[in-house]
């Protein structure tokens, strides 16, 4: 029973032993869709799964009542095409696999689907197509997508204060990342060959962000770092990973909590205004 009440990764679980979960009050399901795509020339290209694994496995048991489905391994990126061995669904497909996903979660008794984005480029689709699946499953289960963005900021803020700066923290392949794959997976993680990337102050300035990565989106990451590279992940080590993804795993789930309680939040909201 102890070893049962750890497992929270349902891909090395039996039928039963979710079943089990599911009754015993973990009647929330993770799904991370996560990317197949290049990362530099020193992380794999599995690094966005590999830490959207990490992340909900941490989120789930904080939270002590979620499952973390399996990873939805490649997602949107079409913008890494050019690099070998990025692979990118298209948009129906991603979506139709989104919609799936939840169908056969709501069949096995989950009562509330949690959809996050370990990767940058599945934010956008998530949030926009995640409403119209949680309508059609609304009577038994409550749906919500939740996008990097909602939690990713507060690593970058550590890093900040510790003297790394935005520009060398990265987006992708950088500091921030790299250190969380040197504490995750650092048999995978070449540092040797770790370079510098794209290194531009305008281009991470918190208000030009949103422009610089619908550029990066539209004319592809290739022509903006050709070594694959948002960031500088020279220097980087896997006790500043251990700590980033500890505050990131904090960070996400105080979001899914107030996702969570949303009917809380709603009769309080009644009570403090009465028109
Ligand atoms: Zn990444």
């Amino acid at each position: 029973m102890i070893e049962l009440a750890e497992k929270v990764l349902m891909e090395d679980m039996t039928w039963k032993e979710i079943e089990e979960a599911i009754k015993a009050g973990k009647d929330t399901a993770i799904v991370v869709a996560g990317s197949i795509e290049q990362h530099g020339p020193h992380l794999p290209t599995s690094t966005d799964t590999t830490l959207g694994y990490a992340l909900a496995e941490a989120c789930a048991k904080k939270l002590g009542n979620a499952l973390v489905a399996p990873v939805i391994r490649p997602g949107l990126s079409e913008h890494h095409i050019g690099f070998p061995g990025t692979i990118t669904l298209s948009i129906d497909t991603f979506v139709n696999i989104l919609y799936d996903y939840c169908e056969s979660l709501v069949e096995s008794g989950f009562k509330n689907i949690i959809i996050l984005s370990s990767h940058g480029g599945n934010s956008d689709t998530i949030i926009t197509y995640t409403p119209r699946i949680a309508k059609v499953f609304m009577d038994k289960a409550k749906i919500f997508a939740i996008p990097t963005d909602r939690y990713i900021n507060a690593s970058i803020d550590y890093l900040e204060k510790k003297g790394v700066s935005r520009v060398k923290a990265g987006v992708h392949a950088g500091y921030a990342e790299t250190s969380m794959m040197l504490h995750v997976k650092p048999q995978a993680t070449r540092m040797d060959l770790a370079v510098e990337g794209l290194a531009n102050e305008e281009f991470y300035k918190p208000e030009r962000l949103k422009i610089s990565q619908l550029e990066s989106f539209t004319y592809g990451l290739k022509r903006l770092t050709p070594v694959g590279v948002l960031g500088d992940p020279r220097g980087a080590t896997a006790e500043e990973g251990k700590k980033l993804l500890e505050i990131t795993a904090e960070k996400l789930t105080e979001e899914i909590k107030s996702f969570l309680k949303p009917s809380e939040t709603k009769s309080k909201h009644k009570k403090r205004s009465p028109q």
